[in-house]
């Protein structure tokens, strides 16, 4: 409105022109970009976009490679609640899973029929994989429960499934939770009845994630499995190296727990690069032999990245300097529920200029008002709530972060922060 209320004041033809050309760069900017209180624009192809979704229950990432290829990365489901918690997010009229589905259908919007090419679990813990009780429906199937990721397949036709464990989830011995036995029995039906493949993650390769929708046009997208059950990439071709001790000689009570066994993956695009690690920590407990760190064998595979999320929601056991020093990347994703996370070091860590210089910012999906009451300048998170997604353009050359209202399903952007060149 503003334009026209001062043409006749401007008066002149060059006035007029200049406002022409002002308004279309305007119009134009808007369309090319996403745009604060306005519906996220919908993912296009040669786009890159990760997106990490605020449940208040548990991790979970949407994954749209540049030729429109999907992958999940986990989809937890805590069964209770406790005031440590952050609120269900948007509400508690839908279990978690259900609200992951429904956020997934609106990233998808621009395919008729949405489906997860791939789905990644990165580790048996239920905050990644859901969490079967009593209350939680069955399948139309009956043959499981419906939770967290065992939702996501039931509503979202699911391609190939990865984790740690298949076929027999015995190392480092046999793992029997019941969110463990129910899984099994999903991927048991899946199999069977959808055609779902399941493999192992295999550290190392770089085929076992790839673009299945028009490979040719993106040669420069690239998956690296880094590493999983402590067999950790080199980052020499497809080399691993054994990071744990033969556990014959080790104490059962020093054993791997499950964290240190996480998937973790690399992402390149173009000169852009990504990180995910899951829960593996880098900072042994009181006591326990150095191998507890997973972080850095794998710090020195990956190297510097433009984007990495927080291993293990920012806790005390993780980020550990040289892992920090070494991805030093400019953009760091939280993604977090709970009042211990991140841990204060952990932040003092990532702030820090001592351990890499230059500037970064970190974006978590729903900070507890504890914690920030507790962590002296936490306030200088660059969001603190809402879903993070991360929009690398065509190319990989540059990447915005746009956070999007978890309040509702209004899908409104909430802040824009980029674009930032990748290195
Ligand atoms: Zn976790």
């Amino acid at each position: 409105m503003k334009p026209i209320a001062l043409l006749p004041y401007m008066g002149n033809r060059i006035s007029r022109l200049w406002l022409v050309v002002l308004f279309a760069t305007v119009t134009l900017s808007a369309r090319a970009g996403d745009v604060v209180d306005r519906e996220i624009t919908p993912w296009q192809p040669g786009m890159l976009d990760i997106h990490q979704i605020s449940s208040g229950r548990g991790n979970a990432g949407l994954y749209i490679f540049p030729d429109g290829t999907t992958m999940l990365v986990d989809a937890g489901e805590l069964s209770k609640k406790v005031p440590r918690h952050t609120p269900d997010r948007p509400n508690d009229t839908r279990p978690a899973g259900e609200w992951i589905v429904r956020y997934i259908r609106h990233a998808l919007r621009h395919d008729p029929q949405p489906s997860l090419d791939y789905a990644l679990l990165t580790h048996f813990h239920e905050d990644h994989m859901g969490d079967p009780t009593d209350s939680q429906p069955m399948s139309r199937s009956g043959a499981f429960k419906l939770t967290g990721l065992t939702w996501v397949g039931e509503h979202l036709r699911i391609g190939k499934m990865l984790d740690r464990g298949w076929p027999d989830y015995s190392y480092p011995k046999p793992i029997e939770s019941a969110a463990m036995k129910n899984y099994r029995a999903f991927l048991k039906w899946q199999t069977a009845n959808h055609g779902m493949k399941v493999e192992r993650f295999a550290p190392g390769r770089n085929d076992q994630v790839v673009l299945c929708r028009d490979p040719k046009k993106y040669p420069s997208f690239d998956f690296r499995n880094v590493g999983a059950n402590g067999e950790i990439w080199t980052g020499v071709g497809t080399v691993t190296r054994c990071h744990f001790p033969d556990l014959k000689n080790v104490p059962l009570t020093d054993w791997p727990h499950e964290n240190m066994l996480c998937t973790a993956f690399r992402l390149s695009y173009g000169k852009f690069d990504y990180f995910n690690g899951g829960d593996i920590p880098g900072i042994p407990a009181e006591g326990l032999p150095q191998w507890h760190d997973v972080e850095t064998p794998v710090a020195k595979a990956v190297g510097p990245v433009e984007a990495a999320i927080l291993n293990h929601h920012g806790y005390v056991d993780t980020q550990n300097e040289f892992f920090v020093a070494t991805l030093r990347p400019r953009v760091w994703t939280l993604s977090v529920w709970v009042a211990s996370h991140p841990s204060a070091r952990v932040w003092q860590r990532l702030r820090s200029s001592r351990v890499y210089p230059g500037p970064r910012d970190v974006f978590a999906t729903d900070l507890h008002p504890a914690t920030q009451q507790v962590i002296s300048g936490i306030e200088k998170l660059a969001s603190d709530h809402g879903h993070i997604v991360l929009r690398v353009s065509p190319a990989g050359d540059e990447y915005r972060v746009v956070i999007v209202d978890d309040s509702s399903e209004s899908h409104r952007v909430t802040k824009v922060f980029g674009p930032f060149s990748s290195r």
